[in-house]
């Protein structure tokens, strides 16, 4: 690390569970975020700010005015532009060391594949199963760590699958693939504008730690968070024997 880095990432430097080595771990990270809504810009700007060294953000959407009340990479000048360009810019003008990949597609098929190999951990801040699912399968595949976050109305949820582990749980076990549940978008529902910035956040947070290898990571548990009622709750996650995305890996 240079005089410059270590100024900047001092507040990091100076935790002793982080140190200079889990600095430059982060500094050699690659973290991939599919989606860059309410959950992806939140998680976004805590890597690149924190310096996680590369940072593959995937959304085939442009910027719409009903974003801006909760997608705070965007300003109002955004509207109308592809998110992961102006998510580029605005990533580059937090820490412009961080090389961010700004993918304007949602990625599927053997693309996510090959994305997913190439990270070292993975963001799932999308909002439809389509996508949670193949992208479970990918970082099963691929033995990824997988981040997932999901915020409606007032309700959020956070869990890590640790797929490095072969006794690890992964999204469909929680969550089965044949579960035929039905997206609920936030253009019905609604969706509380700080929620997606806490669960984005500690997407984040989970991210950082499973990159720099530190403290106790959410593998293994759930947690839901009821934002209207400031109530947190935690449920064990389980590997299903049976589940049919996990099964055989
Ligand atoms: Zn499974």
């Amino acid at each position: 690390m240079h005089d410059a880095q270590l100024l900047r990432y001092s507040r990091h430097i100076l935790l002793d569970e982080f140190g200079v080595e889990g600095q430059q771990k982060l500094l050699a990270g690659h973290a991939l975020i599919i989606g860059a809504g309410g959950l992806g810009c939140p998680a976004a700007l805590y890597l690149a700010a924190a310096g996680v060294g590369r940072i593959t953000i995937a959304d085939g959407d442009t910027v719409d005015a009903t974003n801006l009340q909760r997608q705070i990479l965007y300003r109002d000048a955004s509207v109308g532009l592809p998110k992961a360009a102006a998510a580029k810019d605005a990533l580059g003008a937090v820490n412009p060391e961080v090389e961010v990949v700004a993918l304007g597609e949602r990625a599927q098929g053997p693309r996510l594949d090959a994305l997913v190999a190439a990270a070292d951990v993975v963001l799932d801040c999308s909002d439809n199963f389509a996508t949670r699912h193949a992208l479970n399968r990918a970082c099963v595949a691929h033995r990824r760590p997988l981040v997932s976050g999901a915020a409606i109305r007032f309700d959020g949820q956070l869990a890590v699958f640790d797929l490095r582990r072969a006794d690890s749980a992964c999204y469909a076990c929680l969550f089965p693939e044949a579960l035929e549940a039905e997206d609920v978008a936030c253009a019905v529902m609604g969706v509380f504008s700080p929620l997606t910035g806490t669960i984005g956040t500690l997407q984040a947070a989970e991210a950082i730690k499973l990159l720099a290898g530190i403290g106790t990571g959410l593998a293994g548990r759930l947690q839901m968070f009821d934002a209207l009622h400031a109530q947190w709750r935690t449920v064990r996650v389980q590997r299903d024997p049976d589940c049919a995305a996990c099964r055989e890996s």
